[in-house]
């Protein structure tokens, strides 16, 4: 049965042979920014969809294993952040996630487009929450420059909350981006970088950005998977780097005591995330 095209929003990954679809009731943006092609449905049964270049961005229903599994496993591995940095991020949900944590003095996220953030605070005015807090600074640039031009030592925890490695986001996935990266973290510093699905990209991206993490100077490297139903495959990943304390060991009490709530991530959720499926062993040399 072929589906009606004004009626289903359809994401083919043509190279693999699949495709997601979502039902609609009806479009409610579109535009053309200087960088990506921003459109948001209503649909009727996963809420609202934020769509860029044709790509599912996220869902009202499931962005929420996205937000958590990239923010909340590197804030409770690092010791104590306190200076936090999101490249992407524009919808502001990562955001939201990474200030719940009290101890986190700052958070800036630098996204390559406003645009994004102005239809996600008109759009999902949930994702939001935390565009006023005091912590939060919110820049529209380059993130691969403003890395550059970054203090060394000067960031705790990075996040890279990016598109797929494509058009702008291309140059976040590199070897010369995590040598900026490398240089701009701190000592005990941690970056954690969406990474895309172990079962379509193990022996692609996911063993590029391991080598190239690897190359730029980081000693060690992990996966961490999760489900988000609305990504091609529904399994996802990230891959989280830093200079020496074992990435697989957290702040498990302090995850029991957090006092904020979640809707998927606890201590027992991040211990699974850890694990490695035999198929994808061959990368995970730290684990
Ligand atoms: N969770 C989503 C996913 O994995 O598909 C990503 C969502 S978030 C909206 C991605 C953001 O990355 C976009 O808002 C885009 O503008 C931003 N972005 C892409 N390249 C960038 C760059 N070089 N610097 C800063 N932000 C960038």
């Amino acid at each position: 049965m072929a589906l009606d095209s004004e009626r289903w929003f359809s994401e083919p990954f043509g190279e693999e042979g699949i495709a997601f679809s979502l039902e609609l009731k009806e479009k409610l943006h579109e535009e053309q920014t200087p960088y990506q092609r921003i459109e948001v449905y209503e649909t009727t049964r996963w809420g609202r969809l934020l769509v860029i270049d044709g790509c599912v961005m996220l869902t009202s229903r499931d962005n929420f294993t996205y937000h958590e599994m990239m923010s909340h496993p590197v804030l409770f591995t690092h010791p104590a952040p306190r200076n936090v940095l999101i490249i992407g991020g524009g919808d502001c949900g990562m955001l939201q996630e990474v200030l719940k944590h009290r101890g986190v003095a700052h958070c800036t996220q630098v996204d390559i487009d406003a645009g994004v953030t102005r239809a996600s605070e008109r759009f999902f005015p949930e994702l939001c929450g935390a565009n006023d807090d005091p912590r939060a600074t919110l820049r529209f640039e380059d993130g691969v420059q403003y890395i550059k031009d970054l203090g060394a030592g000067s960031v705790d925890v990075l996040i890279v909350d990016s598109t797929d490695p494509v058009g702008p986001a291309a140059g976040l996935f590199g070897e010369a981006f995590f040598r900026d990266v490398h240089r701009a973290v701190a000592d005990d510093g941690l970056i954690v970088q969406q990474s895309e699905s172990p079962i379509l990209h193990v022996d692609t991206l996911l063993r590029e950005l391991h080598g190239a993490m690897r190359r730029a100077g980081f000693t060690r490297v992990v996966t961490l998977q999760y489900p988000v139903c609305s990504y091609p495959s529904g399994w996802w990943s990230a891959t989280m780097a830093g200079k020496g304390a074992d990435l697989t060991q957290f702040r498990a009490g302090d995850v029991e005591r957090k006092p904020f709530r979640t809707q998927y991530y606890n201590a027992a959720i991040h211990r699974g995330a850890l694990a490695v499926p035999e198929f994808c062993r061959h990368l995970l040399t730290d684990q």
